[in-house]
C-alpha cells in the first residue's frame, strides 16, 4: 500500500505493536517498517508483568495506572489475532527474613495493595525443593506474555491489512519537511521511531542506558503453580522452567556471558535445592534509559519525527498504557505526561 499515510512506524517489537495497534484502532492509516532480526529486546524477553518489584517489595512505578487494564488489553489482541500469548500466573515472592514477614503482615490489610495481593504466608508453602522458611507473598495480576507468538501473529495481521514492509528503514533516505515526511514511495504526516536499542542518529544523543540480560531454560524436578521469585524468576512452562534475568550495563551483546549464567545458577541454588540441567541459554539487550522512564514525544527541531522507545525492563506492562496515551497526544486530546516526555532530556 504505497502512497499517503498518517504515520510511518519504524520497528515492530512490543512498542511498535501497541502503538500501531492503537493508531489503527482510531482509524489512522499507517505503514510499519521492520527489519526481522533474530536478537531483539522483545524476542529475548521473559515477558513478565509483575506489580510488586524490587528489593523493597513495593508496588512498581504507577502500577495502579498500568495493571487494571493490562490483561484485558492483551486479551483483546489475543481475540483479534486468534492466538494465545497471555499467561496470567501468580508470582510467589519469597520472604528473606522475619522483617519481610512483619512488613507484609502490616501491609496485607492495606487497600492500596489489595488488588495485587492473593495472600501472605508466614510459613513455607511446602513446594518440594523450594527453600522458603519465612513464607512469602502470592501476587495477583501477574503473569507473562509470549512475545514471540505475539510478534508473529501481529505481523501477519499487518501483512493482511497491507500495511507492513519487511525492510530496514534507511534514515539517510528520508526527506523531512514541516508536516510531511517522505520515504521511498511513502508519504506521511509523521514518522515514529520504535527502534528499541538500534536507535538512529536523530535520537543518538538521548541518555539511553541499555542493559544486557541472560535467560536460561532448565529441566528440573519442580512442580509449582506459581512463578517462584527471589533473586531470580523461575517460570513454569510446559515441562521446563524459564529462569531470568541478569542485569549488566558493560557488555552489550546478544551472546550469553559465562558470568551471567553463573550468577543465574547461583541464584537458583539459593531457593531451589534439587538438581537441574540447562537446556538453553540466551541473552538480549533492553532499551533502558537513565531515569528508567520511557522516551515519548517529538524531536526538538523536527516536529515531524517522534519517538516511542526506552521501555527498558518493562516493555510488557508499560507499552499498552503509553500507546493509548501517545495516540491521545497525536490526536491532540492531551499533552504528553511530563515524566515520560522526551523533551525532558532533549
Ligand atoms: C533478557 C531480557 C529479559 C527481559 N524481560 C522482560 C520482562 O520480563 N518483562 C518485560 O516487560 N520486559 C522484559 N524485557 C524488556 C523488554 O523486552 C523491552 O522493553 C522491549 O522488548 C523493548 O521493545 P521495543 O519494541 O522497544 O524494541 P525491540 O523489541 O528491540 O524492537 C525494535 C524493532 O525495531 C526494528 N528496527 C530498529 N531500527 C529499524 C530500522 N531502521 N528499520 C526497520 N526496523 C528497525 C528492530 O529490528 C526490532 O525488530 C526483557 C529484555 C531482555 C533483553
Amino acid at each position: 500500500m504505497a502512497g499517503k499515510v498518517n504515520y510511518i512506524i519504524v520497528g515492530l517489537g512490543i512498542a511498535g505493536i501497541w502503538l500501531s495497534y492503537e493508531l489503527l484502532k482510531r482509524g489512522h492509516k499507517i505503514v510499519v517498517f521492520n527489519h526481522e532480526k533474530e536478537h531483539t529486546g522483545s524476542k529475548k524477553a521473559t515477558g513478565l508483568y509483575n506489580p510488586v518489584t524490587g528489593r523493597k517489595m513495593i508496588k512498581t512505578w504507577r502500577a495502579d495506572d498500568f495493571f487494571p487494564t493490562l490483561e484485558t488489553d492483551y486479551q483483546e489482541l489475543e481475540n483479534l489475532l486468534n492466538t494465545r500469548f497471555l499467561y496470567p500466573i501468580s508470582i510467589y515472592r519469597l520472604f528473606k527474613s522475619v522483617k519481610d514477614q512483619n512488613d507484609w503482615q502490616g501491609r496485607q490489610d492495606d487497600r492500596d495493595y489489595a488488588p495485587y495481593l492473593n495472600h501472605v504466608s508466614s510459613h513455607s508453602l511446602k513446594i518440594k525443593h523450594i527453600n522458603d522458611p519465612y513464607g512469602g507473598i502470592v501476587l495477583n495480576r501477574s503473569g507473562y506474555v509470549n512475545l514471540n507468538a505475539l510478534i508473529i501473529a501481529y505481523k501477519n495481521y499487518l501483512i493482511n491489512k497491507d500495511c507492513f514492509v519487511e525492510e530496514w528503514l534507511n534514515t539517510a533516505l528520508l526527506n523531512i519537511e514541516e508536516g510531511v515526511v517522505t520515504y521511498k514511495e511513502y508519504q506521511a504526516d509523521r514518522i515514529i521511531f520504535c527502534e528499541g536499542v538500534d536507535v538512529s542518529n536523530f535520537w543518538k544523543s538521548l541518555p539511553f542506558r541499555p542493559v544486557r540480560g541472560e535467560i536460561i531454560d532448565i529441566e528440573c524436578d519442580l512442580e509449582s503453580p506459581y512463578v517462584i521469585n527471589q533473586g531470580v524468576f523461575m517460570i513454569p512452562k510446559n515441562g521446563y522452567f524459564t529462569v531470568g534475568s541478569t542485569y549488566d550495563h558493560s557488555v552489550l551483546t546478544h551472546e550469553p556471558q559465562e558470568e551471567g549464567i553463573k550468577s543465574l545458577t547461583e541464584r537458583i541454588g539459593k531457593i531451589f535445592d534439587g538438581d537441574f540441567q540447562i537446556l538453553e541459554k540466551r541473552a538480549g539487550v533492553r532499551p533502558a534509559t537513565h531515569d528508567r522512564k520511557p522516551f515519548i514525544g517529538f524531536h526538538k527541531n523536527l516536529g515531524t519525527l517522534a519517538i516511542f522507545n526506552g521501555f527498558g525492563t518493562k516493555g510488557v506492562s508499560l507499552s499498552p498504557y503509553f500507546a493509548k496515551h501517545f495516540a491521545d497526544v497525536l490526536d491532540q486530546r492531551v499533552e504528553i505526561e511530563k515524566e515520560v516526555n522526551v523533551q525532558r532530556v532533549h
